[in-house]
């Protein structure tokens, strides 16, 4: 453990980006990155997730879809944990310039974060594909079986990538952009091979340091290591003065 070497890292910088993994959710019990989900899924659905998270299966099915997107995704958001009340101090103190992730659940921006890119979109950012306005996921859990718009009275698309969608490339870009100009670069719940761990390609300042709950071949890739509770670490490592 290096808690107190990262800590003079992130008390010294000040433009710090993170790349925020599932890790974390999974640690505040967001049951939806967990390796069990997807039994769970089985039983209850007689399919996969990654079946159900398509968009083959939301335009086909879309009453399933939604049901799914609401009992799994809405229904079980849960509140920003101290991953991201953190993440939000650091933010306000200008250390953090932003966070990029690939989680859905909207835990940074709830948690009050400004800058956040997120790869995979959100679950209050359902959108009208007709004249586009943008519904909370409020809004899809009070109107069953299906959301329409109050508008125009078009089914919604949810907020969030499905799989056979492409992802938003001028996000991609930005995030490549904003990581290659940090000066630290924070990686919080995966590691340095996963998809959005390894856009650290794009990183070219001075120190990376790493926080996960286990511990991966590629970790020496970081200046500095610390593993074992998120929450734990990063109350330690950012504490409050
Ligand atoms: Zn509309």
């Amino acid at each position: 453990m290096s808690i107190r070497y990262m800590r003079d890292i992130l008390e010294t910088s000040h433009n710090i980006v993170c790349l925020q993994g599932r890790g974390a959710a999974l640690e505040m019990g967001i049951d939806f990155y967990d390796e069990n989900f997807i039994f769970k899924i089985e039983d209850k659905y007689g399919m996969s997730p990654d079946e159900i998270f398509s968009s083959t299966f939301f335009h086909n099915r879309p009453a399933m879809f939604y049901k799914f997107y609401r009992e799994e995704m809405l229904m079980k958001r849960g509140l920003p944990g101290v991953v991201n009340k953190t993440l939000k101090r650091m933010e306000d103190d200008g250390r953090l310039k932003a966070i990029v992730t690939r989680g859905m659940f909207n835990h940074s921006k709830t948690a009050g974060c400004r800058n956040v890119i997120q790869l995979y979109g959100h679950i209050d950012n359902n959108r009208c594909p007709h004249c586009g306005k943008i519904f909370p996921g409020s809004y899809v859990l009070e109107h069953t079986p299906l959301p329409l718009c109050d508008v125009c009275g078009t089914m919604l698309h949810p907020g969030v990538t499905l799989s056979g969608e492409l992802l938003d490339t001028q996000k991609l870009t930005q995030a490549a952009e904003i990581i290659s100009k940090a000066d630290t670069l924070l990686v919080i719940g995966c590691n340095l091979a996963s998809r959005l761990g390894s856009m650290s390609r794009y990183f070219e300042g001075d120190k990376i340091c790493l926080i996960n709950n286990k511990e991966h071949y590629t970790d020496r890739k970081a200046d500095c290591i610390c593993i074992g509770s998120m929450e734990e670490i990063i109350t330690q490592v950012y504490p409050v003065k």
